[in-house]
């Protein structure tokens, strides 16, 4: 018995169904997983299989029921296979699944997004974050004819070469500062500052200005764990950008249409020159876009010379499905929903958390949060990177085994949907009294 299958049969006892579907996914698949935070190296043990997703449950195959905070990693705001989102797949899939041209869903998407962000002037839809902010960064030196960018230490923009550095994440989970692959003479070209750090990003502007393309940031992050902008720090940035001639991409894969109907650029009131996005404009199915003026889009084939592409680029499902989850975002109230929600969580936990004497922060914003196991305030990767991981791997497993799903890394924002309501909240917050007490 190799080590990976005794660790399978003690942690997954309780699931001997998932503990055999790992088994076989780790003779197919690198680490037993299609991507790589979901092989729970970052909390120990091995991963759950699920069959099924409805409203703020999901179900494993072993017939397991747990309140799910993961949501597919940010797509799934509507909780999991809305009825709206299933009808209008329906509706499309007797339709077709893929034109490789033109078609209306396109249309009506682009408009949903631009009457939620009407900045976004022009758009190209791709089939996932990666390629929105691959085609972000590849127009942001075209248009430019610079080749540097700087990134925020901590801050994950898919698994681009120029962006796997320094990338939160899944790779800060297996501690992977870096990655092997990406050519040096590529990484070369990407610069790191700290995350909410405006005099290191100064400087860096100062000496290099004429060699910088681009600045690349999550206006909140979400991947080193959820960290807070400070106050005045994106406005910060997008003044030192534009005053060194240096194009702002908001990374709004995972903050568009989640925290507010107009991203992290309404709520925060700040607006990048490109705009990524990705998981919920596409309602669980696969989607990302890149947007940006009239102007700078146009430098995008065939309107202009940057080249993009893609096969499956404004598949119909994936329109079908993300032009249902806008509608049901564009009714009023639902954002206030959500905050409320994440305030009764917010106040459970800390009530929890003080009870059983743990320290920790909670980062929240709206329907992201985590909750850090450390005492230093969490503003940046190197704060983050105090949090206990073993003390958080040991929450993750009490919360699992009282039906309580959380994201398996302690690195991984945790979201609430639209179907958490207070039954799901209460039920969390004892779940994490008990762990919390068991921990001792
Ligand atoms: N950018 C951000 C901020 C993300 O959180 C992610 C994924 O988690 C990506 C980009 C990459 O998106 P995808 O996984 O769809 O390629």
């Amino acid at each position: 018995m190799t080590h990976s299958e005794t660790k399978v049969s003690e942690t997954n006892r309780h699931r001997p169904q998932s503990a055999a579907l790992f088994a076989r996914a780790q003779q197919l698949f690198p680490g037993g997983v299609n991507s790589p935070v979901r092989a729970f190296g970052g909390v120990g043990g091995s991963p759950v299989f699920f069959e099924r997703g409805d409203g703020a449950y999901l179900t494993d195959v072993d017939g397991h029921r747990y309140i799910d905070y993961v949501g597919s990693f940010g797509p799934l705001i509507l909780g999991h296979s809305p009825r709206v989102v299933r009808e209008a797949l329906a509706a499309q899939v007797a339709l077709g699944t893929s034109y490789g041209a033109p078609h209306p869903g396109e249309i009506a998407l682009a408009e949903a997004v631009q009457q939620a962000m009407p900045w976004i002037e022009s758009m190209r839809f791709t089939n996932s974050g990666s390629e929105a902010t691959t085609a972000s960064l590849r127009l942001a030196r075209g248009a430019t004819g610079r080749d540097e960018v700087v990134k925020f230490d901590g801050c994950y923009h898919g698994a681009v070469d120029s962006f796997l550095v320094k990338a939160g994440s899944g790779v800060e989970t297996l501690g992977l500062p870096d990655s092997p692959g990406v050519p040096k003479a590529l990484a070369a070209l990407t610069h790191t500052v700290d995350y909410n750090d405006l005099p290191q990003l100064q400087a860096l502007l100062d000496r290099r200005r004429e060699h910088i393309a681009c600045v690349i940031l999550e206006p909140v992050v979400g991947n080193m764990g959820v960290i807070v902008p400070k106050p005045g720090f994106l406005a910060g940035v997008k003044a030192a950008c534009a005053r060194a001639g240096v194009l702002l991409i908001v990374d709004e894969v995972m903050t568009g249409f989640r925290l507010a109907r107009g991203g992290a650029q309404d709520l925060l009131g700040v607006r990048g020159d490109i705009t990524a996005f990705g998981k919920v404009i596409g309602g669980g199915l696969p989607v990302g876009a890149v947007g940006a003026s009239r102007a700078l889009m146009a430098h995008l084939a065939p309107a202009g010379k940057i080249y993009q592409a893609g096969t499956l680029s404004g598949n119909p499902l994936a329109m079908a499905a993300g032009v249902a989850t806008l509608g049901a975002l564009a009714q009023p109230g639902v954002y206030a929903q959500l905050e409320e929600a994440g305030r009764a969580l917010e106040a459970g936990l800390r009530g929890a958390c003080a009870a059983a004497k743990v320290p920790v922060q909670l980062n929240r914003v709206g329907s992201m949060w985590t909750l850090f196991f450390t005492q230093a305030e969490v503003l940046d990767a190197k704060s983050a990177r105090t949090a206990d991981r073993a003390i958080y791997g040991r929450f993750f497993h009490g919360m699992l085994d009282r039906g309580v799903y959380l994201p398996p890394s302690q690195f991984e924002a945790a979201f609430l949907s639209l179907a958490h309501g207070p039954v799901e909240v209460e039920a969390t917050v004892r779940a994490a009294t008990e762990t919390l007490a068991a921990l001792g």
